[in-house]
């Protein structure tokens, strides 16, 4: 038989190697900004027209390349930045494959201006491709332009692949972020489709996170320095009560290089153990320095997940740098005055009871009738901290909760800061009489049917609710809206600012009322009738990461998102203790809604066991 191996052709293996290193428009802007870097550029400008689809360039001040350089620099391994294997375990550059440029040239129109200072004039290449389609002698300033125009040009399917304008920009946006974090001492600019997205002056670490995420970052950050033999450590942790749902703000650098390592974010996550609520995560900008020698880096094409010597040594001194700074600063919540009173934790809340005493409001005080003495207990709560018992029973959308028992008005306040809190008062709830519903577990609620027995999710079937209700304002657009007494004033990013901008109508027929929506400032002065305003920053942030996390191809309807999401801040949470009033009335309501079998995420809301079933247990 005939032999039947060939060695593939340059473009070929070109395209093949470009499905590695160029999976979107961002892995080339990665490429580009990181060879900037190498360049030894002081100033960066990445320009991206419609999220990089038709277009990517980026412009550096860097050394420049001469003529047969930048000819060779588009041929597949050819590097100037090692010369041999030993030299990747001393490696200060971002690039070494020397795959980047080959690869984008495979499946992109390219077109490169390139000049070094010596030199009086530079060169352009211009190709589609893999194929030089022009080289002449050009007039172009010292260092670099490269010009990346429609990618996948010529592989459909993977240009059939990308996502959304939104989502392929917020991806550059995040790896934008990403390597200007890692060099403050680098000016970069980014414009999208004209307008300048991002102007970073060079800058020390602090203001450089403080120009990328906003003002408000600056109050929020605290800082971690550490030196030890095997790591040096520099960067910043958020206070906890600043944490977000989303873990958009969590940056390790290792050698000046982002990388993703779930093992370390382990690590800084133990270190806030105790300080965080549910579901949200710390952010943190850290920098670590090892020797070189002692990681790989070659594992992964985008060298985003590297591998460590001493992987166990690094977590813990992490961890304990983490901690150390979150105690210096007296992150301990009863220490710290200065907080968001939104974001209010149980300690402060005693703090505060303890600072006003009640007695002097309260004129039915009793100091023999205990705690029980609904008179009292909402004498000395309510005079505090007024919001959260409102913004509780707003929670009950059609469950018109209305409880005057002295265990919800604890319940309440406990709500809103630490949803797993249990009930102190669990025993009241035996006192009652003829009960259809039970609560296992403040997770389940239990009711008797005909049949025999149904359970409940009480947070799934809050969800179906409320998803309903609001489903219901947004598409009939006669919300009702609740004034603030003070405008709301957020801050968000500007691809935040995006997401939002895209969803400001539905916000709106749910019942939001903007006052201010440019920039990177939101000022709301109205919110849906049932939105307690300490929810508000956390309803934007949940929406914002169900947007990002969202796949535009699959049916994307913002109205159905923005129910799905909102209806996800606001249900009751599991280990909420209920009464029994408020276990009836989400019994009933879910069993008035279209679909009271499902979550709006299309999990089961209810299971039933008929009397047969737990018969046949009994044999
Ligand atoms: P690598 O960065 O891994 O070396 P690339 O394909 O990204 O591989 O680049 C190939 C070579 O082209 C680099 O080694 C560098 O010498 C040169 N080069 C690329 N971009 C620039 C730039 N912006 N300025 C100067 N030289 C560059
Ligand atoms: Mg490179």
């Amino acid at each position: 038989m005939a032999d039947i191996i060939q060695l593939l052709p340059d473009h070929v293996a070109n395209q093949i190697a470009a499905g590695e290193v160029v999976q979107r428009p961002a892995s080339v802007v990665k490429e580009l900004l990181e060879n900037s870097i190498d360049a030894g550029a002081n100033s960066i400008k990445l320009i991206i027209k419609d999220s990089g689809k038709t277009l990517i360039q980026v412009i550096d001040n860097g050394k420049g390349m001469s003529a047969t350089d930048a000819r060779l620099s588009f041929e597949r391994h050819a590097t100037s930045k090692i010369r041999s294997a030993d030299d990747l375990f001393s490696l200060n550059t971002k690039g070494f494959r020397g795959e980047a440029l080959a690869s984008i040239a495979a499946i992109a129109h390219v077109e490169l201006k390139t000049k070094q200072e010596q030199d009086e004039l530079g060169t352009l290449i211009e190709i589609e491709g893999s194929t030089i389609k022009n080289q002449e002698v050009t007039v172009t300033p010292t260092g670099t332009s490269l010009c990346v125009k429609h990618l996948f040009y010529n592989i459909p399917a993977r240009r059939n692949f990308l996502k959304s304008n939104n989502v392929e920009l917020r991806h550059i946006v995040d790896e934008f972020h990403r390597v200007a974090l890692a060099h403050p001492d680098i000016e970069f600019v980014m414009y999208h489709n004209g307008s300048e997205s991002f102007n970073l002056p060079k800058s020390n670490y602090r203001q450089r996170v403080v120009n990328i995420f906003g003002n408000r970052t600056n109050e929020k950050l605290v800082p971690v320095e550490e030196e030890t033999e095997v790591l040096k450590i520099s960067g910043f942790v958020g206070k906890p009560e600043f944490a977000k749902r989303t873990r958009t703000e969590q940056f390790f650098f290792v050698n000046n290089r982002f990388i993703k390592s779930p093992y370390l974010n382990h690590s800084i996550n133990s270190a806030f153990e105790g300080l965080m609520k549910d579901g949200s995560h710390p952010s943190y900008f850290l920098n670590l320095t090892v020797d070189p020698k002692t990681i790989d880096i070659n594992i992964h094409p985008t060298k985003t997940e590297i591998k460590f010597d001493d992987e166990h040594t690094l977590y813990a001194i992490l961890r304990s740098a983490v901690k150390h700074s979150l105690g210096q600063f007296n992150i301990a919540p009863v220490l710290d005055f200065d907080r968001d009173r939104n974001l209010d934790t149980p300690y402060e809340f005693e703090n505060k009871r303890v600072s006003t005493p009640s007695v002097e409001v309260d004129k039915s005080f009793n100091p023999f009738q205990e705690e029980k003495s609904p008179s009292r207990s909402n004498g000395s709560f309510s005079n505090y901290k007024k919001e959260p018992v409102a913004q509780w029973e707003s929670l009950y959308v059609g469950l018109e909760s209305k409880s005057t028992k002295t265990e919800t008005d604890f319940s309440e306040v406990r709500f809103e800061s630490e949803p797993e809190t249990t009930s102190l008062f669990d025993n009241d709830k035996q006192v009652e009489t003829s009960q259809t519903t039970y609560q296992l577990h403040n997770k389940y609620i239990i009711s008797t049917i005909k049949s025999g027995m149904m359970i409940l999710d009480q947070h799934r079937a809050h969800q179906r609710v409320l998803y309903e209700g609001l489903l219901k304002h947004l598409t009939v657009k006669e919300s009702v809206s609740q004034q603030l007494l003070f405008p709301l004033s957020l801050e968000f990013t500007s691809s935040e600012m995006e997401i939002l901008q895209g969803l400001k109508e539905d916000l709106e027929h749910t019942g939001f009322i903007f006052s201010v929506f440019k920039e990177n400032v939101i000022e709301i002065t109205g919110v849906p009738i049932n939105v307690p305003e300490s929810e508000v920053s956390i309803i934007l942030e949940q929406l914002i990461s169900d947007v990002e996390q969202e796949v535009p191809d699959s049916n994307f309807s913002a109205t159905d998102l923005l129910a799905k999401s909102m209806s996800k801040s606001l249900a009751i949470k599991t280990g909420q203790n209920l009464t029994r009033f408020e276990q009836e009335h989400l019994v009933n309501s879910l069993f008035a809604c279209k679909e009271p079998t499902v979550s709006p995420t299309n999990k089961v809301t209810f299971i039933t066991m008929s009397v047969d079933d737990f018969d046949k247990k009994f044999i």
